[in-house]
C-alpha cells in the first residue's frame, strides 16, 4: 500500500470537508484507551497497526477485536466516553458527519436497554458536529430477548437505521426483510454488509430482498458489470473501507481495489476506517491511500467527500453549505 503522497495533496486532504458513514463503534475506541486499563496487557503499538500488515485469518482479526472491545465496552457510559474520543480525532481531521453503528449483541451482553446506548452516543456529539447512530444485527439474530428488541427497534426516536453486521455467508431470512422494511416505514434509513468477501450475488440480495439503500462494502459487485451499471443507474451508495479490505485481505493489494473501477464506473463510493482500533487507520490515511496507490486525483477526492454530504441524514442547507466548501477547496488547489 502506498499513502505517500505529495504535501500539497495532504494538505488538500486535510482542508476537505468530510464525512465517515462506516464506523463499528466497539471497533473504533481509541486503542490508547483501550491499552490504557490495564497497563501491560497490550503493546504500545501493536503490530496490527502497521501499514504493510495483513491478517492471517478474519478470525485472526477477530480475535484481536474481541479482545480489546470487551475490556472497554461494560457500560453505557463506556459507549459515550468512546464515542466522545472518535468524535474528537474526527474533528481534528476536519469530518464533521459521523454514522457509527453498534452491535445489538451488548443489549443482552450488558443487560442495557437499547435506547440508552445510542443515547449515549448521540449524547457525546458536540454543537459542531452531527452523529447518527445505527444497530448492527446479525442475519440469524431473530431468537430470544433480542427479538423483542427488534420489533421494538422501529420506535426509537433517537435511532437512525439499521445495517447487517455478521457473516455475509450466512442465509437471510424472513424477518430481515420484514424488520427491514418496518424501519423504513419509521423513517430510518437501511444498510447491509455485503460483498467484503462475497460476490455479486450477495449485494444483489440486499438490494433485492432487504432493498437496502446503503452497501456497506459492497466492493464485490465488481466481478458483475450489469451488477455495477445498476448501482451506478440506481444511484446506491457503497460505504467502502479500503484499508480494512487491504489488511483483512478482501482485496490482494491496494492498487488492484475495486473502488477505481467502481468510481470510474459511476458508483457513488464514500470513504471510512470500519474498524481503527484493530486497524490503527485515520480518515486522511483512507484518502491519501487513494491518491498515493490508485491515482485518485484531487477532483475525484473531492467527489468522494462530496458524496458523503450528498448521503448523509443532515438538513439541505448543511448539506450544501459543506459541499460548497469542498468545491472552493478543491477550487484552490
Ligand atoms: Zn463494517
Amino acid at each position: 500500500m502506498n499513502t505517500r503522497i505529495r504535501p500539497e495533496t495532504a494538505e488538500f486532504i486535510r482542508r476537505l470537508p468530510k464525512t465517515e458513514t462506516h464506523l463499528h463503534i466497539e471497533a473504533a475506541v481509541p486503542y490508547r484507551m483501550v491499552a490504557g486499563l490495564r497497563p501491560g496487557k497490550f503493546p504500545e503499538t501493536p503490530d496490527f497497526w502497521h501499514e504493510d500488515f495483513r491478517f492471517g485469518s478474519f478470525q485472526e482479526f477477530e480475535d484481536n477485536l474481541f479482545a480489546l472491545a470487551l475490556d472497554w465496552y461494560t457500560s453505557a457510559e463506556r459507549y459515550h466516553e468512546a464515542a466522545r474520543a472518535v468524535i474528537e480525532e474526527l474533528r481534528a481531521e476536519n469530518v464533521r458527519y459521523l454514522e457509527t453503528s453498534f452491535h445489538i449483541g451488548i443489549i443482552e451482553h450488558l443487560g442495557v436497554p437499547g435506547e440508552e446506548i445510542v443515547q449515549a452516543i448521540r449524547e457525546a456529539a458536540p454543537p459542531d458536529f452531527e452523529v447518527r447512530v445505527f444497530m448492527g444485527i446479525w442475519r440469524d439474530h431473530y431468537q430470544g430477548a433480542l427479538k423483542g428488541v427488534i420489533d421494538d427497534m422501529p420506535n426509537w426516536r433517537g435511532l437512525a437505521g439499521v445495517d447487517i453486521h455478521g457473516s455475509e455467508e450466512k442465509p437471510l431470512e424472513e424477518w430481515n426483510a420484514r424488520a427491514w422494511a418496518e424501519a423504513r416505514q419509521a423513517g430510518k434509513l437501511t444498510k447491509a454488509h455485503a460483498g467484503e468477501f462475497t460476490g455479486p450475488g450477495s449485494v444483489r440480495e440486499v438490494l433485492d430482498f432487504l432493498r437496502v439503500e446503503r452497501v456497506e462494502h459492497g466492493i464485490g459487485a465488481t466481478a458483475d458489470p450489469q451488477l455495477v451499471a445498476r448501482l451506478a443507474r440506481d444511484g446506491v451508495t457503497l460505504d467502502v473501507c479500503p484499508i480494512s479490505n487491504y489488511k483483512l485481505r478482501a482485496v490482494e493489494s491496494m492498487e488492484a481495489h475495486p473502488i477505481r473501477a467502481l468510481v470510474d464506473a459511476g458508483v457513488r463510493c464514500t470513504l471510512s476506517r470500519d474498524d481503527p482500533t484493530v486497524f490503527g487507520n485515520t480518515l486522511r490515511q483512507e484518502y491519501a491511500a487513494l491518491a498515493g496507490s490508485l491515482g485518485f486525483t484531487h477532483a475525484e477526492l473531492a467527489a468522494i467527500a462530496r458524496n458523503g454530504f450528498e448521503v448523509a441524514l443532515l438538513p439541505d442547507e448543511v448539506k450544501r453549505r459543506n459541499i460548497e466548501e469542498i468545491d472552493a477547496v478543491l477550487a484552490e488547489s
